[in-house]
C-alpha cells in the first residue's frame, strides 16, 4: 500500500459540514461528487498528501444512512493508495481478508476501489483505490 489516500467520514448533511470543514483545515472543498451506485454525495479536502472524504446518504437504503443510525457521524473509512488494485485484491483475498466486491468498481474522485469487510480487519472498513489511468 502507497499511503493512506485519504479517511471517509459519514456526516447527516454536507450543506452542514463542508464549511465546518473548510474552517476546520483551512482550506476549500476541491470537489463534490454524487456516486448514485454508492447512494452517496461526497466532498474532498486536501490535507497535504492525503485527503479527507465527506459522505452523506442520498437516500435510506444508503450505507451511509444505515451506518449513521447505527452508530451516528463519525469516521467511516479508511482508504489505501495502491499501484494495482487487482493485484491488491488478489493477494489480501489469499490471506483470508474478505472483499465486499468481487472486481474492482468505479469511486468518487476517479478511482477504482474495493472495499474490505469490517469483519475481517478489526472492525476498520478499509477502502483500496487505484488512480483510473
Ligand atoms: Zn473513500
Amino acid at each position: 500500500m502507497l499511503k493512506i489516500e485519504h479517511l471517509g467520514i459519514a456526516v447527516k448533511e454536507l450543506e452542514q459540514s463542508i464549511p465546518l470543514f473548510e474552517q476546520l483545515l483551512n482550506t476549500p472543498c476541491y470537489k463534490t461528487e454524487k456516486v448514485d451506485t454508492e447512494g452517496v454525495n461526497t466532498a474532498f479536502f486536501r490535507t497535504g498528501d492525503s485527503k479527507i472524504e465527506l459522505l452523506e446518504a442520498t437516500n435510506g437504503d444508503s450505507p451511509i444512512q444505515k451506518f449513521i443510525d447505527k452508530k451516528g457521524e463519525g469516521i467511516h473509512h479508511i482508504a489505501f493508495e495502491v499501484e494495482n488494485i487487482e493485484a491488491e485484491m488478489k493477494r489480501l483475498s489469499a490471506l483470508g481478508f474478505e472483499l465486499l466486491n468481487a472486481s474492482p468498481k468505479n469511486g468518487a474522485d476517479n478511482k477504482l476501489v474495493c472495499f474490505l469487510h469490517p469483519k475481517t480487519t478489526n472492525g476498520v472498513l478499509i477502502e483500496l483505490c487505484q488512480e483510473k489511468r
